[in-house]
């Protein structure tokens, strides 16, 4: 059976993908090496943060907004409760990029954001402790949504209407072919008009583009279990996201009593790419100096995050040169459509991304205003390959 596209790889993005496409009723064929969902690949676990005042790019905003339309529209269709809209206090240096970033999106964008002073943090939020020249903000719809869950409510949607998901079979291969593109894997080869490579951190062995800088990393994320000296539960506590100046990237953790978590507690994590690591290959667990090391920055803003430690996890980053995700058609085969780079801030925009997937897959070209995301002329290729692209 020949299918009008194929999607390669079924994490966040190939899920999304797979829905967007069978809603609009073409046949569509999504291969996966191991289960939907899983813990191998970016997407594992129970939630990620999902906020609009984007401090990365306020060209992200737009396609926010329809991210949360799509996390709505899939919660209505799946019957499951997706998007926890908590609030999230930024915290961090006045010269830094996670507030300032934050207010210059909200602005461009007339986003809810309320600017905060130390002392209304204090009041507002009794476990934070953050020095006077600090600067704060609380984005009363931004929250978090359940991965896991809406990985499955994506795949659920996508077999509802029409779309086949094939697990436990790894694509080898695909090359063009006059009518479209062929896909090998190890159970045989199959036929699509278009391919969407949708594979996260195996990318760099299946986009062919050898050039595409993508630098794969470990990333190591904690639970604890709070002491209860300050109120971590979902309901009372916001999420967070702090600054810390010298360190590179962000501080971040979830409320805790989150329904059906992998772990009870409070979860936290430094989002900066991690160690380079193979995405095949063992990875170090995570160890208790890393830890330590998250604990004690985190603390030294939200010093009544105490408790025992519960559970540790690792994940992986896909990091494009820029930082920014990288969705466009393969510059060498126009049947062909590229979703990687999502550098650790990716899930949030899995609504939107399988629109613009699917969007690329059937016509070519999308309406939605993300051509800041196609390669064009960004500077996205290895040093030592730069003279070779395009
Ligand atoms: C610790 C951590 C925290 C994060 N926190 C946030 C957050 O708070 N907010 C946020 O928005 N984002 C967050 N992210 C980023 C986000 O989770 C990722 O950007 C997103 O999950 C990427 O999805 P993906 O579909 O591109 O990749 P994946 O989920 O990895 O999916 C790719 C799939 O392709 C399959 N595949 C690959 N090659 C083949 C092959 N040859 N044959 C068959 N199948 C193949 C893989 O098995 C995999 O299932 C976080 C990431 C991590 C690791």
């Amino acid at each position: 059976m020949s299918y009008d596209v194929i999607v390669l790889g079924i994490g966040a993005m190939g899920a999304a993908a797979l829905e967007r496409l069978a809603s609009r009723g073409a046949r569509v064929l999504g291969i996966e090496q191991w289960t939907v969902p899983n813990s191998l690949g970016s997407s594992g676990g129970d939630t990620r943060l999902i906020r609009k005042a984007y401090f990365e790019h306020p060209d992200y905003v737009p396609l926010l907004e329809r991210a949360y339309e799509g996390w709505r529209r899939l919660e209505a269709s799946s019957g499951v409760d997706l998007l926890y809209p908590t609030g999230t206090v930024y915290v961090g240096p006045p010269d830094g990029p996670l507030v300032a970033g934050s207010r210059r999106a909200a602005e461009d964008h007339g986003l809810a954001l309320e600017l905060l002073s130390v002392d209304d943090v204090h009041e507002r939020f009794p476990g934070f402790r953050i020095a006077q020249g600090s600067v704060a903000a609380f984005e009363p719809e931004a929250g978090f949504v359940l991965a896991g869950h809406g990985i499955n409510a994506f795949a659920e949607r996508a077999a509802a209407q029409g779309a086949t998901l094939m697990t436990g079979t790894r694509v080898t291969g695909w090359r063009a072919a006059p009518d479209g593109v062929v896909v090998t894997t190890d159970a045989g080869p199959f036929q699509g008009d278009a391919l969407v490579v949708a594979a996260g951190s195996w990318a760099p062995a299946v986009c062919q583009l050898p050039g595409l800088a993508l630098n794969v990393t470990r990333q190591p994320l904690f639970w604890l279990w709070p002491d209860r000296s300050f109120d971590f539960r979902l309901g009372e506590f916001p999420c967070w996201a702090l600054e810390l100046a010298g360190h590179p990237g962000i501080y971040y953790g979830f409320p805790s009593a989150i329904p059906s978590t992998l772990h009870p507690g409070v979860k936290f994590a430094h989002h900066t790419p991690g160690e380079a690591c193979e995405p095949d290959g063992a990875k170090a667990p995570a160890s208790e100096a890393e830890y330590q090391a998250t604990l004690r920055s985190a603390t030294s803003l939200l010093p009544g995050l105490r408790g025992s430690r519960v559970g540790t996890s690792i994940c992986m980053y896909t990091n494009s040169r820029d930082g920014h995700f990288i969705v466009d058609r393969h510059p060498e085969h126009e049947r062909v459509v590229l979703a990687c780079g999502f550098s650790g801030h990716g899930f949030k925009f899995a609504p939107v991304m399988g629109e613009l997937l699917a969007d690329y897959a059937l016509e070519g070209r999308s309406k939605l205003p993300a051509d800041f995301l196609r390669i064009g002329s960004r500077d996205l290729w290895r040093a030592d390959r730069l003279r070779s692209q395009p």
